[in-house]
């Protein structure tokens, strides 16, 4: 029997880069993936979301070019090609993990891994057995799945998941989107800009429930305004064939609803997938989280470790699960590393983008912490006019006492890319003074967190009083 060092079971983020440590360390790995390389992230999520964002956002910007002095008339776009370019990146991407794993000499079976005891492992091709390998260590990184809903009508045509909305041949003309969570919200900026008249449908209060308040408040007008319609405090309670189209009930706080839709898109979260595996004849513990996991991502069951996703470290994002594939597989190795989860950042790519690390105001009034907190408007910054793009503001909060930066909440343009230097305050404990004394380049869109640590610090310079 073929004997290995290191399994690790799921080929997405948090697995193949778990392989690819696991080998740069001298562990003999084999990586089992039944599906495609580089998992949801790569297939079926952040890549594909990211390339029609990016031709929406390249969409919306042409169609205001004229403000900068260029001409656009006869501008539209080709919804099949930019799919095609979607594949493009894929492909290119996923080829470049196999490439990667095979420069690692990384052993990768193409089928499913079923642990049959913490060392033996069954791979098995199209239900198939082909083999038993012995192990030492087993990362498990099965990643999730959608949750869906027990309502009548979820199995009809035109209700989709996120998979099959990204593989959409046309844009759909009316759009319904059940869920104003991160994938629901980018889903509708995507096809809100090409021309689909959408609505979000969100049960709490609010959509992005998880993001700070103030920046969730600030950017559902902005979305507004780009016309699509947000319904918060709304239930469904089912879907039926309408006479043109799906037939969508929902409750309202002023009574039932129906509104006719086209395509529903269903985006209600995601639960852990443990990828067939017995966890309870193993002795692995979970719960609906995931598989209870300690500091060292090591499960109940020691030698085996469980990563990303599947694992109940709370935030289901690409980054998270590649950070913890990188310390479960050192710590195979024999390292002692934590996974520390104070400052992770996590992205939403509406347009405008949100971005956010650390504690939103919320938590940390519920922690007790007194709060200074500086904020500034992308209007008082001149990158963001030059570029048009002034819509959304930098908000940090602060311990009043200490001046440690808690949170940093970024909405507007390159949120996603400006978050960084709030990750690294986070991480390292920085104090808003200690980031109003860094020289920050100019014109440049992170002047405004520069701005905002000011506001907190001393004062902002541009703001007039
Ligand atoms: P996955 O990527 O899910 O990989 C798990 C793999 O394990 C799968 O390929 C599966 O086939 C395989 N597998 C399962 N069981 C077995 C078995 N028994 N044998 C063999 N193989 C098995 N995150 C971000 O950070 N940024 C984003 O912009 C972002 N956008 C997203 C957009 C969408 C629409 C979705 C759905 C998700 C998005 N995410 C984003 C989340 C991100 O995709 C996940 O957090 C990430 O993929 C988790 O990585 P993972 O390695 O834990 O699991």
């Amino acid at each position: 029997m073929e004997h290995y060092q290191l399994a690790v079971i799921g080929g997405g983020p948090g697995g193949y880069t778990a392989a690819l440590r696991g080998s740069a360390l001298g562990l003999k790995t084999i990586l089992v993936e039944r599906d495609a390389l580089g998992g949801t992230c790569l297939n079926y999520g952040c890549i594909p979301t990211k390339v029609l964002t990016n031709s929406a956002g390249l969409f919306k910007k042409i169609k205001g070019a004229e403000d900068f002095g260029i001409e656009t008339q006869g501008l539209s776009f080709s919804f099949s090609k930019i799919q095609e370019r979607k594949k493009y990146v894929i492909d290119n991407l996923v080829q470049g993990v196999d490439g990667l794993l095979k420069g690692a000499k990384v052993d990768v079976f193409s089928g499913e891994g079923r642990l049959i005891t913490p060392t033996k492992l069954e791979l098995k091709r199209d239900s198939a057995e082909v083999k038993e390998v012995s192990v030492e260590k087993v990362i498990l990184a099965t990643g999730s799945q959608e949750v869906k809903l027990p309502l009548e009508g979820m199995d009809l045509p035109g209700v989709l998941t996120s998979k099959e909305a990204l593989s959409l041949e046309e844009v759909p003309k009316n759009l319904t989107i059940i869920g104003g969570g991160v994938i629901g919200m980018e889903m509708a900026s995507v096809f809100a800009s090409f021309g689909s008249s959408v609505t979000v449908v969100e049960l709490l209060p609010r959509i992005l429930p998880t993001v700070d308040a103030e920046m969730s408040r600030r950017l559902t007008p902005l979305l507004r305004k780009q016309g699509i319609n947000i319904m918060t405090k709304t239930k469904l309670e089912g879907i039926k064939e309408g006479e043109s189209g799906l037939s969508v009930q929902v409750t309202t706080g002023k009574g039932e609803e129906r509104l006719s839709a086209d395509t529903v898109l269903i985006s209600v979260g995601r639960r852990p997938d443990f990828g067939g595996q017995d966890l309870d004849s193993l002795g692995i513990e979970y719960d609906k989280t995931g598989i209870k996991v300690n500091e060292n991502m090591e499960t109940t069951v020691p030698g085996i470790y469980a990563v990303g996703d599947v694992a109940s470290s709370g935030h289901l994002l690409a980054h998270v699960a590649t950070h913890q594939g990188v310390i479960a597989a050192e710590n195979v190795a024999g390292a002692n590393e934590v996974y520390k989860e104070e400052a992770v950042p996590a992205c939403i790519f509406t347009s405008p983008e949100l971005a956010s690390v650390g504690l939103t105001e919320e938590d940390a009034k519920e922690k007790g912490y007194k709060l200074k907190i500086g904020k500034f408007p992308f209007t008082a910054n001149g990158k963001a006019f030059i570029q048009g793009e002034s819509e959304g503001s930098v908000k940090i909060i602060a311990d009043e006492e200490k001046g440690t930066i808690l949170g940093v909440h970024i909405l507007g343009p390159h949120a996603s890319d400006l978050i960084q230097e709030g990750t690294v305050a986070v991480a390292n404990k920085v104090t808003a003074h200690n980031l109003a004394d860094i020289i920050h380049p100019h014109p440049t869109l992170c002047e405004a967190t520069w701005e905002a640590a000011m506001a907190i610090s001393k004062s902002p310079i541009h703001i007039r009083k």
